[in-house]
């Protein structure tokens, strides 16, 4: 039968441009095909931070920040808590992955010109012992350039094959069917979409105006997860584990449209193993984004370790619950609190320092990578512009001079006040007095005086510690926090070759899975929690390894 390439790619985000690149630089011919418009090409990376997980880098050696592949090991295995008999692939990728991080990965992407930020962050701190969740030390490289600067050169390279003519782009393809013949990915098959000049990122449409079908020796799925489709997030919602998932209208999404799912669950049908659906990465710390490009779309706010987190009716979360310290343990309290939602409660000092919101359009300065904007909007008095714009307009900020009007704005945002005055007063009062004298019980104020002990977080990413009501600190800020849709720690089972594979453990011939549909490698490689800046480069690794690998079995 004859074929129209080597190999075909489903999915034009970071995992299938980084599989296409390798593809093709081995020489093989490359159909990549992608439901959205030429605009969005790149998909959800181009969004990201651009935040990456590097082991002992140059970065954290400058910062006197002491890491080891010991020790970085110790925090994925304590993080990631497998414990299925179906996590001998999660782990295997886990294991290959971290080695990654710790050796090759920094030289290989900064030898394709990509650079980062000096000062590295502390994502996901944990808080329990030594053999639990979280980062021990801090990890998170900031690409100069964030998300577009991740993208840049996987995108450069394709484009040089499209000149060559061994890659053929073909954007409004929306593959419907995997066509497997004898037992073996053969092709696929799909609708044409219409053309569609939305914005980068927004809705497209779904008008069909015609089919396609492809032959191929190979076909590689990077389709993304699954994180826009709020029915199958519900469908796999781990209710036993965290409690029940909130009510749509009290949710936010972090994902473009696209991330819909639904050419996992077509590679599911054509026989291929899903592994894991039921662990999800959402976020806790989502706010409604006052100017929203894809469907309720929401931003995370990547906060540092001040601001006092109180639940809907203004109970302080319990330790080590603090703001960065641990994500799902956090879901998991505040689902269990009977309400949908959490609150912040902060000084102008805590925002203009703390604050980070995620994604590359609220990050101008290093999106752009301008350097004078940098330093100026990071290091000068004032909060960065676009948290400006959040608390001058975002539906989830109220901004008041005493606490009393403080409580009133933030019970004007839920359709019955459930914040007691009294009782926020007596919490924000207790942990004023913690703070004025160098000895406390109070493990979060011992949490913020241990962050400041490391240079970064001095500098940019820790306010010095000061009493909330402390008018020279003021105004007060209180931020709604919603539940915010995020990535897919699941997916399709992969062996180390990112081959699929069947219910049974056999390789699905031809067929091949990377990113974030594969669960970022071998259906899963986080286990249930995340160290952050792992997706990024799980898409980077395991699309290397998917191209690498169907390159050699197209030879
Ligand atoms: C705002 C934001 C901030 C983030 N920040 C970070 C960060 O700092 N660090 C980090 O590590 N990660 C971060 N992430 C996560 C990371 O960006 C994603 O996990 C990663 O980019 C996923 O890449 P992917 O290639 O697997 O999938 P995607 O980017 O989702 O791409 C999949 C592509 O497949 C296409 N597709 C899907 N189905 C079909 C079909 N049936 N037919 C044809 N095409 C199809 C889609 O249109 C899409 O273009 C962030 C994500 C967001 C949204």
């Amino acid at each position: 039968m004859g074929t129209d390439a080597d190999v075909i790619v489903v999915g034009a985000g970071l995992a299938g441009l980084v599989a296409t690149a390798e593809l093709a630089d081995a020489g093989r011919t490359v159909l990549l095909l992608d439901q959205e418009p030429e605009q969005s090409l790149g998909g959800q990376a181009f969004w990201s931070l651009g935040g990456l997980f590097f082991v002992d880098s140059p970065e954290q050696r400058r910062m006197r920040i002491k890491d080891s592949l010991e020790l970085a090991m110790q925090d994925w295995m304590g993080t990631a808590g497998f414990d299925r008999a179906e996590d001998h692939w999660p782990r295997a990728w886990a294991e290959a992955y971290v080695q990654f991080a710790a050796g090759e990965k920094r030289r290989w992407l900064a030898a394709q010109g990509m650079k980062w930020i000096p000062v590295v962050g502390w994502a996901e701190r944990g808080g329990y012992g030594a053999i639990g969740h979280g980062n021990s030390v801090p990890r998170f490289h900031l690409t100069w350039g964030t998300g577009p600067g991740v993208v840049a050169p996987f995108e450069r390279r394709v484009r040089e094959h499209v000149g060559t003519g061994r890659v053929r782009l073909c954007f409004r393809h929306r593959v419907d069917e995997l066509v497997v013949t004898n037992g073996a990915a053969s092709g696929v098959a799909g609708t044409l979409l219409a053309p569609d000049d939305c914005e980068r990122g927004e809705r497209s449409n779904r008008d069909e105006v015609g089919e396609f079908s492809y032959a191929a020796q190979a076909v590689i799925v990077t389709s993304g997860g699954i994180g826009g489709n709020l029915e199958l997030v519900r469908r796999n919602w781990p209710t036993d584990r965290v409690g029940p998932m909130p009510d749509d209208d009290n949710v936010v999404v972090g994902v473009p449209d696209h991330v819909d799912g639904r050419m996992q669950l077509i590679t599911e049908d054509a026989g291929a193993n899903m592994v894991n659906r039921d662990r999800m990465w959402h976020y806790v710390e989502g706010v409604r984004n006052w100017d929203p490009i894809w469907t309720k779309h929401g931003i995370r706010i990547l906060p540092g370790p001040s601001s006092l987190w109180l639940d809907a009716e203004g109970r302080r979360l319990p330790v080590p619950l603090f703001p960065g310290f641990d994500t799902l343990g956090t879901l998991e309290h505040i689902l269990s609190t009977g309400h949908q939602h959490s609150w912040f409660i902060l000084t102008r000092k805590i925002i203009e320092k703390e604050f980070a919101l995620s994604g590359s359009e609220q990050n101008p300065d290093i999106t752009g990578q301008d350097l004078r904007q940098f330093l100026r909007s990071r290091l000068a008095k004032g909060a960065p512009g676009p948290v400006q714009a959040f608390m001058d307009k975002g539906a989830d900020f109220v901004v008041a001079d005493d606490l009393d009007t403080l409580v009133a704005g933030m019970n004007g945002l839920t359709p019955v006040p459930l914040l007691d005055l009294a009782r926020v007063r007596a919490e924000v009062e207790a942990r004023d007095r913690e703070i004025a004298n160098p000895y406390t019980k109070d493990l979060q104020v011992t949490a913020i005086r241990g962050a400041r002990t490391y240079l970064g977080d001095k500098l940019v990413r820790v306010a010095s510690p000061h009493r909330l009501l402390d008018p020279d600190a003021g105004p007060l800020v209180g931020v709604k926090l919603n539940i915010l849709t995020r990535k897919t720690l699941g997916g399709l089972e992969t062996d180390l070759d990112a081959r699929c594979l069947r219910p049974g453990g056999e390789p699905f011939p031809g067929l091949y899975a990377a990113g974030e549909v594969a669960g970022f490698g071998g259906g899963g490689m986080h286990g249930y929690r995340a160290l952050e800046g792992t997706f990024l480069g799980g898409c980077i690794y395991s699309g290397r390894v998917a191209g690498r690998a169907a390159a050699a079995a197209t030879a």
